[in-house]
């Protein structure tokens, strides 16, 4: 059963915005096809294993009595303890965070990061909260978690609305709740004085920029071949965008357009992120950015440009929109944004998707360095996790590259081909309790 809102993809003419846990079904259906596995097979990749639903009571500033509502979906652990970001957003519903967590599973498992998949979502504004609600809000969630969440078990991290001040409560809240345990590896993405990694931050933009270069410079996308004068339009400016735009800038890119929720802002001879960022900082908002054009979020999805980046929401790229967009190839640093409708008309048009699950998967496995850390109380350097990461999102991008011509598919298909064959491997040779 589905709690979305935005269910209009059934209505005649509607936007084309389907439901993110029907999106899965269809995505592990199609790979499901390819590794001919049983209907009962795909029933159990799709389903999540365990649902958290919670209403929690948060005594606001002004002593009135707010209710939120909070969830916790452990999508699939054969392969390790369940791994996954926290979000928080007024939008957040149980179909976006059980889509969220099987993404995570697939995302883990295409990595071969040894995490299951898990999401959490908290039904909230934090633009609207004071630093005393928010904090208050995170340490009641993590205490009706229980010992649903702990470092073997299920390891949340920050994601679109979180950061690394939340995951120091997390820690502090279940470390207290278990007898003053210092239980690092509960949650990562932590401060780096608490045991968070270096390079943690950036990790998910660096991730997508080391496919991206390694896609361009292997010739993979037709007509480019580095990343030097390759212009890039990004949709977000978060920590994932704004790492992102920085590397991809220091390494020659023309960043053409950055929108954010407000707007967005373009110059054909490319922006600089850093000032952007000084920018956003002084004024609290990307538009007026000198020597810009001001746009809408939406006119930024249709500028010209080489490489289209979305890196905030799901179902941002859809039916209506992906006809029009000129892009050559798009990098997917956010979960879940391109619709199947989309996807269907760029294989048509032979645009090239570097899909979520491979491109943005440098966040969670700088995650799985926090945690080996954490337990072989080792701090690395920001080099050796930089290099370890792109040893990894090397190995990971030639895998799905291989797969694809194996198969003669897309990339999103062929990682989810890899992803679930890993994880149906581990669910057969664990065997099935009570056997
Ligand atoms: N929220 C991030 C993601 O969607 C990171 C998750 C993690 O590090 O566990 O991949």
């Amino acid at each position: 059963m589905s709690d979305t809102p935005n269910t209009n993809s059934q209505t005649a003419g509607a936007v084309d915005s389907p439901n993110a846990f029907e999106v899965t079904a269809q995505q592990i259906t199609r790979a499901a096809d390819c590794l001919k596995l049983s209907e009962d097979w795909r029933t159990c990749l799709v389903a999540p294993q365990r649902v958290i639903l919670l209403e929690m009571p948060v005594v606001m500033d002004d002593g009135s009595l707010k209710m939120f509502k909070g969830y916790r979906v452990q999508h699939n652990n054969a392969r390790g303890p369940y791994k996954g970001g926290l979000r928080y957003h007024p939008d957040v519903h149980l179909d976006e965070v059980k889509a969220l967590s099987s993404w995570m599973t697939w995302k883990c498992a295409v990595l071969n990061v040894p995490f299951g998949g898990a999401k959490g979502g908290v039904q909230c504004d934090p633009a609207k909260l004071s630093r005393r609600e928010l904090e208050q809000l995170t340490r009641r969630f993590t205490k009706e978690l229980g010992d649903n969440i702990g470092p073997h078990i299920d390891i949340p991290a920050p994601d679109v609305n979180t950061n690394a001040q939340i995951m120091a409560w997390i820690y502090d809240t279940y470390s207290v709740h278990h007898h003053n345990d210092v239980a690092k590896g509960v949650v990562t993405g932590k401060p780096v004085e608490l045991g968070g990694s270096l390079g943690r931050a950036a990790a998910t933009g660096r991730g997508g920029f080391l496919v991206l270069k390694e896609a361009l410079e292997s010739g993979h996308i037709e007509g480019l071949s580095s990343l030097k004068g390759t212009k890039i339009c990004v949709q977000g400016f978060g920590n994932v965008g704004s790492h992102f735009c920085k590397l991809a800038h220091d390494a020659g890119a023309l960043i053409t357009g950055i929108a954010q929720v407000e707007g967005g802002i373009v110059s054909s001879e490319g922006l600089d992120p850093y000032a952007v960022e000084a920018h956003i900082r002084a004024t609290g908002q990307i538009l007026d950015f000198k020597g810009a054009k001001n746009i809408t979020n939406a006119e930024l999805l249709l500028q010209p440009c080489d490489i289209l980046v979305p890196a905030a929401l799901e179902n941002q790229i859809n039916a209506q929109n992906a006809p029009k967009i000129s892009a050559r190839a798009m990098l997917e640093l956010a979960n879940g944004p391109t619709t199947p409708k989309a996807d269907e008309s760029f294989q048509q048009r032979g645009i090239t998707v570097i899909p979520d699950i491979l491109a943005n998967a440098g966040g969670v496995t700088v995650s799985y360095f926090e945690w080996v850390q954490n337990f072989s109380h080792d701090i690395w350097s920001e080099e050796d996790v930089n290099r370890k990461l792109a040893f990894r999102m090397s190995e990971s991008y030639a895998k799905v590259r291989e797969t694809a011509a194996q198969y003669d598919t897309t990339l999103r298909n062929a990682a989810y081909i890899v992803a679930i064959e890993r994880v149906v491997n581990a669910m057969k040779t664990r065997g099935f309790y009570p056997g």
